[in-house]
């Protein structure tokens, strides 16, 4: 299979070329995908099986970690096509919700829209229980407005079982898996227009600890990122722990990103981390703080709601309005509910779920009435109640604002009741739901029966990434991006479109490889001195990490970690975002003069994270500052500060950690500037600019509106035009 033992003049390297058509760059349920539609694809065009499975190759870190493998929530969501037998749906509505918030190509979301249930069902086809009734229809449910009810669920763990299913299927393809593969370097060839990525150079993590550092160079005639997203660059984060991502190693090769700005937040536990979105939050736990002793409790919610059953409903519609939303924060809806949480741990307080006692309310609210119903009676603070003449099922609630199930409001109420979930207490509404939800968290040391849940808003994804056309190439040719590494997404996404986004780009990636660059192996012996100097730079910068008295590269992830939560989370504000971007530029160039300290071989990974994290956080800073520049409000899942904005509550001052500009002030929020709508904002680097990347807003592309009569589509589809521009 053409791999070519190269002994170097260093004997503690042991450096191996390897040679496949294809390279894909992480297991997670994108890269799987990807792979088994290339080895069916190659299969299909006539080469062996045994020579179609030499062909590629899915290296990576670790085939137990990253996204898919290690997170979820109550029933993790796979958002598809409607497919209930009653009510329609179809492509144009499904990429219409995809793309209504804006900065989303609609060529993608229209591609996302058609592939979508052609994925599903290989996702079926590959033994991911999604369940169905007796029928054989697949069942959904809706998800925040949704009327198609295209959100289903394999459970708690659906990405989980994808890249496990995904994974057998190439295990019975005989496709190689190249695991505890740290990748150090994209290596690239020629410049301009014909700049192309060869292949992906590796750190053996077990060589680590073996006498020789083994480096595997896996050249590539094609290369599919799917690495997942940067999730090692937040302190406050649900990402799984050790997923790193490798955004700055493919800017450094000259890809591009688009909406790195759109960075989603919501709440999840922290000792354990998992959202906890859906029944978590619709079982309608209590939640309070304490100070960091664990001393202290406080109902703090209860302050900024007019009433139990406003306070009650919202924290139930979190579990399905459930990323942070700053068009949710007015007039007491659920994001109120984050922003507070938020606000808490700002202070240095512990925020928990007690799902063994109700919400506890103000003393100073009113009775309320309600009807049995659960209808509420619209009312705003210090309002007396109205409650209808002669209705039967009239009740009060107690003085004091103590939780009554029958005072929510209806969406809430009347959801609980064909739940069947209408008990006492929290922690027995969520078994009658959902008992995995509470099994997820005992198999992880955490029991909801006897202690609270610590809780934070966490960064959770990334709707941005890099650029890709409609076949998921980026800006390179012959190198594709899919999954969360994509920036396929808009500002805003229904929940469970990332793992519909991330199987349809794998399956448009693998069926563009296949049938335009074809299955053939590469021949890079003419940019040998081009492989070979990149190499030798990269084990002069090896050596470099071992510089006695430069920084840890453990302090310099804990630093960047710590700005990218202050400064590029759920609040953003220009003052403290333009600070966070100088520093973040000092340190990378600062990591690039001295090198990182470490010494011995194992901290060798460190060192390389750190330094291509430091160049992910310059990216997403400058993309940051300059959306503010141009004059972007709050959207998606954060929120502007702006001394002259909207005031929220007098009570909900900005916190003081890492004293933004506007601290101990109270908070006030620029609102979304609709204007942003319509284009994206890009970055690639250049390291002559002060700031190392330029910016550019390009234009949405539309949904191509040219749909043929089946004739000619058929010729197209024959004649390969399909795959070229502006001609299929
Ligand atoms: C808590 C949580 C809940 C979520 N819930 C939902 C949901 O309900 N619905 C939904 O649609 N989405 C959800 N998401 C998002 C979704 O899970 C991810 O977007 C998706 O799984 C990403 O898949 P992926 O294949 O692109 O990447 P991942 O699954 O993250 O895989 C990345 C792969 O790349 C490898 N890798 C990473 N860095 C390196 C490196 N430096 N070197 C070598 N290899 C590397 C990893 O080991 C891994 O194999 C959730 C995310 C989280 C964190």
């Amino acid at each position: 299979m053409g791999v070519k033992d190269k002994q170097t003049a260093n004997p503690s390297l042991k450096i191996t070329f390897h040679r496949y058509n294809t390279v894909i760059v992480g297991s997670g349920a994108a890269g799987m995908n990807c792979a088994v539609h290339l080895y069916e694809f190659m299969c299909q065009k006539g080469f062996s099986r045994k020579e179609s499975a030499e062909r590629i190759v899915v290296v990576t870190r670790g085939l137990a970690l990253g996204a898919s493998r290690m997170s979820g929530s109550d029933k993790q969501t796979y958002y598809k096509m409607g497919t209930s037998p009653d009510v329609p749906d179809s492509a144009e509505e499904f990429a219409r919700t995809l793309s209504n918030a804006g900065c989303c190509h609609g060529d993608l979301a229209i591609a996302e829209a058609i592939g979508s249930l052609r994925e599903f069902y290989h996702l079926v086809q590959v033994g991911v229980p999604f369940p169905t009734d007796s029928m054989g229809s697949f069942v959904g449910y809706k998800t925040d407005h949704d009327p198609f009810e295209r959100a289903t669920s394999a459970g708690p763990k659906t990405s989980k079982f994808m890249s496990e299913c995904l994974q057998r299927q190439l295990e019975r393809y005989g496709v190689e898996i190249a695991d505890n593969q740290e990748v150090a370097h994209l290596l690239t060839v020629g410049c301009g227009q014909s700049r192309r990525i060869a292949g992906v150079v590796t750190v053996d993590r077990k060589s680590l600890y073996r006498v020789r550092l083994r480096v595997n160079i896996y050249l590539g005639a094609n290369i599919v990122l799917a690495a997942g997203g940067p999730g090692e660059l937040y302190e406050t984060s649900v990402y799984p722990k050790g997923q790193v991502g490798i955004h700055g190693l493919a800017f450094k090769a000259g890809l591009v990103g688009e909406n790195l700005t759109e960075s989603q937040f919501g709440l999840a536990s922290t000792k354990f981390r998992w959202n906890v979105s859906g029944t978590y939050m619709q079982a309608i736990p209590r939640i309070f703080s304490t100070d960091a002793g664990g001393s202290d409790e406080r109902d703090f919610l209860a302050g900024y709601f007019p009433s139990m059953s406003k306070m009650a409903t919202n924290i139930f519609l979190k579990g399905y309005q459930w990323p942070f939303d700053p068009q949710r924060i007015e007039n007491q809806q659920s994001s109120l509910i984050d922003l507070l949480v938020f606000n808490e741990t700002q202070k240095g307080r512990h925020v928990f779920l007690d799902f063994l006692h109700n919400p506890v309310g103000h003393s100073e609210w009113q009775p309320q009435a309600q009807l049995g119903d659960g209808k509420p009676l619209a009312r705003t603070r210090g309002e007396q109640p109205s409650p209808s003449p002669g209705d039967e099922a009239t009740r009060m609630e107690p003085p004091t604002g103590t939780f009554n199930i029958e005072a929510l409001e209806p969406e809430a109420y009347q959801y609980l009741k064909r739940a069947g979930a209408l008990q006492d207490t929290p922690i027995d509404r969520l078994f009658a739901m959902n008992p995995p939800a509470i099994e997820i968290y005992k198999q992880n040391g955490i029991d909801l029966y006897a202690e609270p849940l610590e809780i934070a808003v966490c960064a959770q994804h990334n709707n941005g990434g890099f650029a890709v056309n409609k076949w998921w190439e980026s800006n390179i040719p012959g190198t594709f991006v899919i999954g969360e590494m994509a920036a396929t997404h808009g500002v805003k996404r229904p929940g469970g479109s990332a793992l519909n986004a991330g199987q349809v780009g794998g399956l448009r990636a693998a069926q563009y490889i296949v049938n335009v660059y074809g299955c053939e192996l590469p021949d890079y012996s003419a940019s040998e001195d081009e492989i070979t100097g990149q190499l030798d730079q990269l084990f002069a910068k090896f050596d470099k990490y071992r510089a006695v008295g430069s920084p840890m590269p453990k302090v310099m992830i804990q630093r960047i970690q710590k700005r990218m939560t202050l400064s590029a989370g759920i609040m953003r504000e220009s003052k403290t975002a333009r600070r966070a971007l100088k520093e973040a530029v000092e340190l990378y160039r600062l990591i690039q003069k001295n090198g990182l300290s470490a010494p011995g071989k194992r901290a060798l990974v460190w060192a390389i994270q750190a330094e291509h994290l430091a160049l992910t956080s310059v990216a997403y800073l400058k993309a940051i500052v300059e959306l503010l520049r141009q004059g972007g409000g709050s959207r998606g899942s954060h929120l502007v500060i702006a001394r002259d904005g909207v005031e929220i509550h007098p009570d909900i001052i900005v916190g003081t950690t890492g004293q933004p500009a506007a601290a101990g002030k109270v908070l006030k929020f620029k609102p979304e500037n609709p204007s942003l709508r319509d284009s994206v904002l890009r970055v690639a680097y250049d390291d002559s600019l002060p700031d190392m990347f330029r910016c550019e807003s390009v234009e949405l592309r539309a949904a191509p509106s040219d749909a043929k009569a089946f004739e000619p589509a058929w010729r197209d589809f024959r004649e390969g035009k399909i795959y070229r521009e502006n001609e299929g």
